[in-house]
């Protein structure tokens, strides 16, 4: 989805770039058009002007000369010349010769001429000067024949005598009343019209009937063709001596492009750098006057640099435009990532808040929670606390009961015996028999010391706990134990073995331990009560001394733990035993004493049948022990 989405930014980037990139191709080109061909246009322009220009200056020109040579021809001297030729005076030769050197120089043409009906030239304006007209023959020129034939001639051309290029013009002489007895003609030089027609970039020309050039501002160009010539039209040429018999050349030239009407693009030799080729611009118009053409070619560099300047400030536009496009777009992305970043981070931001203030709820309410639950301990704590000494002191009531009965038979026994020794010893006293009344007063009181241990027994058992341990001697517990259940023991036959080396001691409270042996030993005898063979082994070791403990046990031959008890022994309230008999404290209570100590209690069924509790105590040294007692 992602891939997708970056290659449909890149996809719309490239088309973007793309259609950028063609716009700007068609907008350059547009603009290239436009600015060339209004470049163009305006070139076209001047040229027009131009030629209007050269066109007015050239047929006032043509209007200043063309009637001078039949003003000329009209002089009644030079009639009378003609009339006299060959044979003239020598005063009238020279009044004519002076008279054409007048008009010609106040006219302002090269030279002014009379040329008989053979063609031959019998007098001129430069009579005097060594290259003079007089005496040549002009009778194959196309102007003298024109004149005779139609009364006037006129042509460009290069005077074969002085080799000068210029523009000549005849009219017919004719006599009173006959045909044409000569002709008149001046020729007019062009260097002032090309002078003042010279422009820079510029090359204006007129173009005679044979395509020839006959006026050029470009050096060099006058007299070569812009028109294919023909072999004969040559010919006619070359005799004719138009061009003071040179060949025409054809002007190299190739027309490239019609603009419009009159007006089209060609490549030209470059009149300013020889050997190079230019375009220009070449506007042309007919001239009806003199049935030749005039052109002005335009160079068209300006153009290009137009149409350059037009492409170069487009492309600098677009370069504008698209370097803001870039700058935008970079621009647009540093904020929409900042943009995004700052979200981020608010996001973020946002998330941490929540997290903390949802963590802080829920630390509060865990704090508050054990806080709770520390108090309800405490007050449980106190609460078991209170109970297990309640407990524990019930426990000793329960096995108080169950050693009342115990204790009414042990003392009833004593009393009944000392009842009847008294009785005795009364009887004996009266019978005067006092050995006999001592013997049963010693019984007497062998009896009650016996009793008199028996409740100093009690005593120490009903003795307020005393919390402080010390070195007890587990020999002196066991046989305080077995003092309690004496008359079971021997009532029910039991073979009760103590094997426990003298010395043994263990830290303990002594009143409490005696409990906890009295309970043990009650169980056992409980449990053998029914059993076949009724033994109970009582026994200490000290496996290491170096480690300090001692390990007491007590086995019975009786049934075992019962399955369903073995797991919740040390719990209290668990007994098998029949109402009225057992509480399901005794062991709850054991364990809590014996946990007191520091020691730990085990119970479990032995391989060969029976139970066997063990209690690994911390050892005590006797020394310790005495000091204690
Ligand atoms: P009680 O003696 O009042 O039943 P105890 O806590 O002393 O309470 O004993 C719990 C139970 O553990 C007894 O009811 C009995 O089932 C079992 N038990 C204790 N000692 C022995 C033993 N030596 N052999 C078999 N079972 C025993």
């Amino acid at each position: 989805m992602r891939l997708n989405l970056r290659t449909s930014i890149r996809n719309r980037r490239f088309w973007g770039w793309g259609a950028a990139a063609v716009l700007y191709l068609g907008v350059t080109a547009a603009a290239a058009e436009f600015t060339w061909n209004r470049a163009i246009d305006a070139l076209a322009d001047v040229g027009e002007h131009r030629l209007d220009l050269y066109a007015a200056s050239l047929k006032s020109e043509l209007n200043r000369f063309e009637t001078m040579p039949a003003i000329v021809a009209r002089q009644d001297s030079v009639q009378a010349l003609l009339a006299a030729a060959p044979h003239a005076s020598a005063p009238l030769q020279h009044e004519v010769d002076t008279y054409l050197e007048a008009v010609n120089r106040d006219a302002g043409s090269l030279a002014t001429y009379v040329i008989d009906r053979h063609g031959a030239v019998i007098a001129a304006s430069n009579w005097n000067q060594p290259r003079t007209f007089i005496g040549t023959n002009v009778s194959y020129r196309p102007y003298f024949k024109d004149a005779l034939a139609t009364g006037t001639g006129r042509f460009f051309g290069i005077g074969t005598n002085t080799g000068m290029p210029g523009l000549y013009f005849a009219s017919a002489v004719r006599g009173a009343a006959g045909p044409s007895t000569g002709a008149v003609a001046v020729k007019v030089s062009v260097d002032a019209l090309e002078q003042a027609w010279r422009m820079p970039g510029e090359a204006a020309m007129v173009v005679d009937g044979n395509g020839v050039i006959v006026i050029s501002t470009a050096p060099g160009w006058k007299f070569m063709s812009v028109r294919p010539i023909t072999e004969q039209r040559q010919r006619a040429i070359q005799a004719s001596q138009q061009y003071a018999g040179r060949a025409v050349e054809p002007l190299s030239y190739r027309r490239v492009d019609d603009w419009k009407r009159d007006a089209w693009l060609g490549n030209f030799p470059d009149w300013r750098t020889p050997g190079r080729t230019a375009r220009y611009l070449v506007v042309s118009r007919p001239l009806p006057q003199a049935g030749d053409s005039l052109m002005v070619l335009q160079d068209i560099a300006g153009a290009y640099r137009q149409e350059h300047l037009a492409v170069a400030f487009v492309t600098g536009a677009f370069l504008i435009a698209a370097l803001y496009g870039l700058y935008a777009g970079q621009r647009r992305r540093t904020i929409a990532e900042k943009l995004k970043a700052q979200d981020a981070l608010r996001r973020a931001n946002d998330e941490l808040e929540w997290t903390v203030a949802h963590r802080t709820a829920a630390l509060t309410a865990a704090n508050e929670r054990m806080q709770r639950e520390i108090t309800e301990r405490e007050l449980t704590e106190q609460r078991l606390r209170d109970s297990q000494q309640e407990v524990v002191h019930a426990g000793k009531l329960a096995v108080l009961g169950q050693m009342a009965a115990g204790l009414t038979h042990e003392i009833n026994q004593p009393l009944v015996a000392i009842r009847t020794l008294c009785d005795n010893a009364r009887t004996f006293f009266e019978r005067n028999q006092p050995a006999q009344a001592f013997a049963n007063l010693d019984r007497i009181a062998r009896l009650v010391e016996s009793m008199a241990v028996l409740t100093s027994e009690l005593k120490a058992f009903a003795r307020k706990p005393d919390v402080e341990r010390v070195a007890v001697s587990l020999n002196e517990v066991v046989a305080h134990a077995r003092f309690m259940y004496e008359a079971r023991i021997r009532d029910e036959a039991v073979q009760l073995d103590v094997n426990i080396p003298s010395g043994t001691m263990v830290y303990a409270e002594s009143s409490q331990l005696q409990q906890v042996i009295v309970n043990l030993l009650g169980n056992a005898l409980d449990a053998i009560r029914d059993a076949e063979t009724r033994v109970i082994r009582i026994e200490a070791v000290q496996p290491d001394p170096q480690l300090g403990r001692v390990l007491f046990t007590i086995a019975d031959s009786g049934g075992g733990i019962a399955p369903e008890v073995l797991a919740h022994l040390f719990e209290p309230f668990v007994t098998t035993k029949p109402r009225g008999h057992g509480l399901g404290l005794g062991l709850a209570i054991t364990s809590r004493i014996v946990e007191g100590f520091g020691a730990k209690i085990y119970g479990a069924n032995r391989e060969d049948g029976g139970a066997q509790f063990s209690i690994e105590f911390a050892a005590a040294t006797s020394q310790r022990a005495e000091h204690g007692r």
